[in-house]
């Protein structure tokens, strides 16, 4: 039976998520250990998936992510003392208004969740085949010198790093948060090997306006107007994850759960039977598989979506079929 390595992140206190600004509207932070626990929750539900701890050590995490950031932005991440909350303008992204605030729990989880992701890739490049990092915050909107949207360092692009060092690249990425991930494309844009791919709501609005997507060679960033039918949506997510594939030694995927009904800082409406659909795409592209956790904040349906990927990665046949899974498995019975 195929096994999904379940990775945990290390804990802190005093670390949940206080605002985040939206357009003119500032509100209220929805990112704390809770998603962790709902996350955990539904994954656990499945008899294939094992827990072990996040164990990557200081010494990997530190240059990981020296390798990625500017030195002088960590710098000024370690340098936020304990109690003070500061909103630091110059690491808001190119052409954008800072929308975060920053304070020592926040960082100390933003690491924690790096190791987290670090510790899945390095789990993957031993050999296990599926490992999902339960991180928090997210670190996709993350880029070289700067912070946004919950987001403070880039988990997935340290795994992706993680991967190469060890050997096991090319690696395609595969975005399927609501939002377009800025902080991963900077971060990868200068790396061999790595290709990037992003499903995500139209209007981006982490970029200026008047960016051009994609901006990398080898990048797709596909964009849905309104809440696309899961049909469609789950047809350009089996283009990708063909395309990814056939080019590549592993995939890590940045996997929001702001796509579903009911997200607070979501516009669509899907229901968490889209993962079932998502997680057996993947399983059935044959590679070894990292996930790590971007957004997703309705904590009433946390569990119901983790729970459901699992199933459709580690139970390919016998998962529930949407009608986009029927569709596909009469083709290829044909
Ligand atoms: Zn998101």
């Amino acid at each position: 039976m195929a096994e999904l390595l379940m990775i945990e992140q290390r804990r802190g206190s005093d670390d949940a998520a206080l605002w985040v600004r939206e357009g003119e509207r500032r509100l209220p932070g929805r990112d704390s250990n809770l998603r962790l626990v709902e996350l955990g929750d539904g994954l656990m539900r499945h008899q294939g998936v094992r827990v072990e701890a996040a164990d990557a050590g200081n010494d990997v995490l530190e240059a990981t992510l020296r390798s990625l950031h500017e030195g002088i932005y960590l710098d000024a991440l370690q340098g936020v003392r304990s109690g003070e909350t500061v909103v630091i303008a110059e690491f808001a992204p190119p052409g954008l208004e800072p929308d975060i605030p920053v304070n020592a729990g926040l960082v100390a989880a933003a690491r924690e969740a790096a190791r987290t992701a670090i510790t899945a890739a390095q789990r993957l490049a031993g050999g296990a085949h599926f490992a999902y990092a339960v991180c928090r915050p997210p670190g996709h909107h993350a880029g070289p010198d700067w912070l946004a949207g919950y987001c403070y360092l880039n988990s997935a692009a340290a795994a992706v790093q993680t991967l190469c060092e060890a050997g096991v690249r090319p690696v395609g990425i595969l975005d399927l948060d609501l939002h377009y991930p800025n902080g991963t494309a900077a971060l990868v844009e200068p790396m061999a090997d790595v290709s990037l791919h992003s499903l995500h709501a139209a209007p981006v609005t982490n970029l200026p306006p008047g960016t051009f997507l994609p901006r990398a060679q080898g990048e797709r960033a596909l964009a849905f107007d309104g809440s696309p039918d899961p049909d469609a949506y789950l047809e350009q997510v089996a283009i990708s994850v063909a395309e990814l594939a056939a080019g590549a030694e592993a995939l890590v995927v940045s996997l929001g759960y702001d796509t579903v009904a009911g997200d607070p800082h979501g516009s669509w409406a899907f229901g968490p039977e889209v993962f079932t659909e998502i997680g057996r795409q993947l399983a059935s592209s044959g590679l070894p598989i990292c996930v790590i956790q971007e957004g997703g904040y309705a904590l009433d349906s946390l569990a119901a979506c983790s729970h459901a990927f699992a199933t459709g990665l580690l139970d390919p046949i016998l998962a529930p079929f949407s009608a986009y899974g029927r569709k596909r498995r009469q083709q290829v019975a044909r």
